[in-house]
């Protein structure tokens, strides 16, 4: 019960930042002290918080891995705390969608990080497009993803297959869900609508063996 307890409050908080990632972005002054907190989520599962979407980051013996990689001013502190896992360069990077709170660090990122994400993510960043107002240029060809997928794609990583789901009824046309097998009846990432769906859940492990 305790556990559950745990499990549901920290699952609401990350909920709550979630939802208002992309109202930050409007609100916040992009000089002020950029910090990165470093969540652990089980041995080789992390969460970064920046200022965009949660970034989470599977780290062992073949590397780490990153679901998102926030905005572009929070790449050279994401940098630095994926350095305490052992390396400052993730080897594989999820895109869970196409917005810069999701996106930016592959700019970062992307020469030496191999970019994965579904088919529509790589067609927006590819061209010019506007956001609450804000126009966005088309990302350079290295910050793009390399790989791309209709359906779904898996990545067999630190011996387990992290598996990404694209769904069409997100908040984009590229969305997808990124699955830990290993951590069972986990989401590690959504990105739907925060209507339907908060825009990035994550549970706990305690939440992961009940
Ligand atoms: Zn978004």
């Amino acid at each position: 019960m305790l556990k559950k307890f745990i499990a549901a409050s920290f699952i609401l908080s990350l909920f709550s930042t979630a939802i208002f990632a992309h109202r930050k972005h409007e609100n916040e002054n992009p000089t002020q002290d950029i910090t990165v907190k470093t969540i652990k989520i089980t041995d080789h599962v992390y969460m970064l918080q920046g200022r965009g979407g949660n970034v989470g980051a599977s780290v062992g013996a073949d590397g780490i891995l990153i679901v998102d990689d926030d905005y572009a001013q929070v790449s050279a502190k994401l940098a630095e705390a994926l350095k305490t896992f052992g390396s400052e360069k993730p080897r594989i990077i999820f895109n869970t969608h196409w917005h810069g709170d999701h996106s930016e660090g592959n700019k970062f990122f992307g020469k030496d990080s191999l970019i994965l994400a579904h088919t529509n993510v790589r067609k927006r960043l590819s061209v010019e497009s506007i956001v609450l107002g804000n126009k966005t240029e088309p990302y350079p060809k290295f910050a793009l993803p390399v790989l791309t997928y209709d359906q779904s794609m898996s990545v067999h990583f630190n011996d387990e297959e992290i598996r990404a789901v694209h769904y069409p009824n997100g908040h984009t046309d590229g969305d997808s869900v990124i699955f830990l097998p290993k951590l069972t009846s986990c989401i590690w990432a959504m990105t739907f609508s925060p209507v339907d769906f908060p825009s990035l859940i994550w549970t706990t492990a305690a939440a992961c063996k009940e």
